[in-house]
């Protein structure tokens, strides 16, 4: 049993604070696998913490689009079933990721925006509060300064994922965003798109990836790394993935378990505030294996 997570990759240090809530959402992410819980529970609890606390970029700290607006991206992978769900520009819910978890529960793999909204209404999920005058703030900031996404991921944006692989053998994996700055209104990058942001499959692993949504989609980055998986360790399968991601000048960071229970944390970028949990306990840290071009 283990569970990894990640608090967003980039150029820019995450801040101890925020590696402390990192560490608090894996402990309690583990817990769940302790107590004989799937490793699906396990990956929405640990990241809900991350987006209830609101310092990361998911749930209540999500960035805002140009237009002001936080519009919420999330999707959870059952590596069992290869059930999936998946919420897209969700507006006023903070807990993207349970309302990702409610989408599972249906006919259908991906909702968006008003329909991903009554969604979470209907299952009594929190309301999100319009965004504060300090997020207005950080995007006029942004605004002035100017954020050149095409040229590399310069700053940090804390996106959320986690994977994780229970007792009885079964993986899952999950993810959630407020995006990157300065997006137009309606950008989805590659959280909430199954295959590119997260994959799970119970023979190959879990996967979950952060970083430049436009680059990951290009490359179907989470499956990609999902079936290099089926013949390599973890942190081959990403490396060798990594290579055809600088092909296209991509920037990333990606967590992966695979069924034996062997992890890798691995980043293109500087940093990635990450980190995993099991019986031996809980390491978190700015970053672990940076591996670059
Ligand atoms: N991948 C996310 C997106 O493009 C952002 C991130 O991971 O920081 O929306």
């Amino acid at each position: 049993m283990i569970i990894v997570a990640h608090g967003g990759a980039g150029w820019g240090k995450p801040r101890k604070k925020l590696l402390k809530t990192l560490e608090r959402s894996l402990r309690a992410g583990y817990a769940i696998l302790e107590n004989g819980g799937s490793a699906i529970d396990a990956v929405m609890e640990t990241i809900a913490i991350m987006e209830d606390s609101g310092q990361f970029n998911a749930g209540a700290g999500g960035n805002l689009q140009l237009d002001g607006v936080r519009r919420l991206d999330a999707a959870l992978m059952d590596g069992r079933t290869l059930n999936c769900g998946s919420v897209i520009g969700l507006e006023g819910i903070r807990n993207p990721i349970k309302t990702a978890r409610a989408v599972m529960k249906l006919p259908h793999k991906i909702l968006t925006n008003i329909g991903a909204k009554r969604l979470a209404e209907a299952a009594e999920l929190e309301p999100l509060a319009k965004p504060d005058e300090k997020a207005l703030k950080r995007l006029e900031k942004f605004k002035k300064k100017g954020v050149d996404l095409t040229k590399f991921y310069e700053d940090y944006f804390s996106t959320v994922g986690a994977v994780a692989l229970d007792r009885s053998g079964c993986v899952a994996a999950g993810s959630s965003t407020g995006g990157v700055a300065l997006m137009l209104p309606g950008r989805v990058g590659d959280t909430p798109l199954i295959g590119s942001g997260i994959y799970a499959e119970n023979s190959s692993g879990a996967v979950s990836c952060t970083g430049r949504g436009e680059d990951i989609i290009r490359m179907a980055l989470a499956k990609e790394i999902c079936m290099r998986m089926q013949d390599n360790s973890p942190e081959k399968a990403a490396k060798d993935s990594f290579k055809n991601l600088f092909k296209i000048e991509g920037q990333a960071g990606i967590i992966s378990v695979n069924p034996k229970g062997k992890i890798a944390i691995i980043h293109t970028t500087g940093f990635m505030a990450s980190g995993f949990a099991d019986r031996k306990g809980v390491i978190v840290k700015d970053g672990f294996k940076r591996f670059a071009k």
